[in-house]
């Protein structure tokens, strides 16, 4: 993580002594390092000593997905306490320290109060997939700096991916991280953010620009960048180098090739005549569903849930279906990946060439 910071003219170059350094690492949920799902508590910890190192203040802090009750636990389970034990560096509850309400294209967002109080904002990502923004690493990261469950009522305002990777590019330039140090040692593939499989990518990355960073990722992940939502959205607002010609890379890039994305089915039918499309859409589903082999029945999903579509039952929640606005929040959150996507027939079919 040194070296990577040094070759971008180090963290010198980015703050000062006595800055109060708010450090946004990926804590989606209370998950063991080792499941690839939080970033990486070394990473973490590489940071909060770099900072220390040059007479700054670190402070850790980022907001869980769904019901953050117990946060505690998610920071001991996540090897943050254990990070802050060892080195000093403060933990914060966004939830409790309270926020900031920050207009963006005429929509008022709710962002954490340390984040805009900090002086410098080191945004520590991890590679992975994400069922409804396809990719998540240095713009989406930033969507944790809404505290809460706020951030579900943006999902319900925002069902569709595009509408929703607005809302995500809103916050993140409302946030935006002066640094961002990106965890891609093992990253996510498949059903991610939660319910992919941990894959070994070899490689940490650091920038000024999160968009950059987002860009040349999807690229040597082979991924077609404009593909992924965030990232068209972003350039066309002018957050960040999206010109892969433009973007200078430092250092050797590994390579890999079987990184599996998820199916981007949306752009699948973007691609077919609307008339036929349309008639396409009444055989074509998608939506969640629950492996009852492996739901513990912890009502995390019904808690997570922005538009009430997931009712408390008995052995296993139930989904109302007329309701769901697909947001697959229940999936990201449940920490049993109990929950899957149920496709139609014709939707498998359009993944397989998706
Ligand atoms: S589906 Fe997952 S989150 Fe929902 S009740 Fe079952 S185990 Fe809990
Ligand atoms: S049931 Fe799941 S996918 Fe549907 S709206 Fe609720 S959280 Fe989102």
């Amino acid at each position: 993580v040194l070296e990577c910071v040094e070759s971008i003219g180090g963290i010198s170059s980015i703050i000062q002594p006595g800055d109060k350094v708010l450090i946004k690492p990926n804590m989606l949920q209370g998950r063991l390092p080792e499941e690839a799902i939080t970033t990486h508590p070394v990473v973490v910890e590489a940071v909060v000593n770099m900072v220390k190192d040059i007479g700054a203040i670190p402070m850790i802090g980022d907001s869980p997905g769904g019901p953050a009750r117990g946060m505690e636990s998610f920071w001991d389970i996540t090897g943050f306490s254990a990070v802050s034990k060892r080195t000093g560096a403060k933990l914060v509850n966004f939830e409790k320290t309270g926020s900031y309400k920050k207009t963006r294209n005429n929509i008022d967002y709710r962002i954490a109060k340390k984040v805009i109080d900090a002086d410098i904002i080191i945004n520590l990502p991890k590679v992975k997939t994400h069922g409804l923004t396809i990719f998540t690493c240095a713009v989406k990261n930033m969507y944790g700096v809404v505290p809460g469950l706020i951030k579900t009522e943006y999902h319900k305002n925002a069902p569709n991916p595009s509408k929703f990777a607005e809302y995500v590019v809103d916050i993140y330039a409302l946030s935006k991280p002066q640094l961002n140090i990106v965890d891609g040692i093992i990253g996510m593939d498949g059903t991610g953010p939660s319910a992919g499989n941990p894959k070994k990518l070899g490689m940490v990355l650091a920038s000024t620009d999160g968009v950059a960073v987002d860009v040349l990722l999807c690229e040597m992940l082979g991924k077609s960048p404009m593909k992924i939502p965030t990232n068209r959205i972003a350039s066309e607002q002018g957050l960040g180098e999206a010109d892969l010609n433009n973007i200078e890379v430092i250092g050797d890039i590994p390579v890999v090739n079987d990184f599996k994305w998820p199916p981007n089915i949306a752009g699948s039918l973007d691609r077919i005549p609307p008339s036929i499309a349309r008639g396409l859409m009444k055989l074509f589903w998608s939506r969640p569903a629950i492996d009852k082999k492996v739901c513990t029945n912890c009502k995390t999903c019904v808690k997570s849930c922005p538009v009430d579509a997931l009712i408390e039952n008995t052995p296993f929640p139930e989904f109302e279906y007329g309701e769901c606005i697909n947001c697959l929040c229940c999936m990201e959150m449940c920490p049993e990946k109990a929950v899957y996507e149920d496709k139609s027939r014709l939707s498998r079919l359009i993944s397989r060439f998706a």
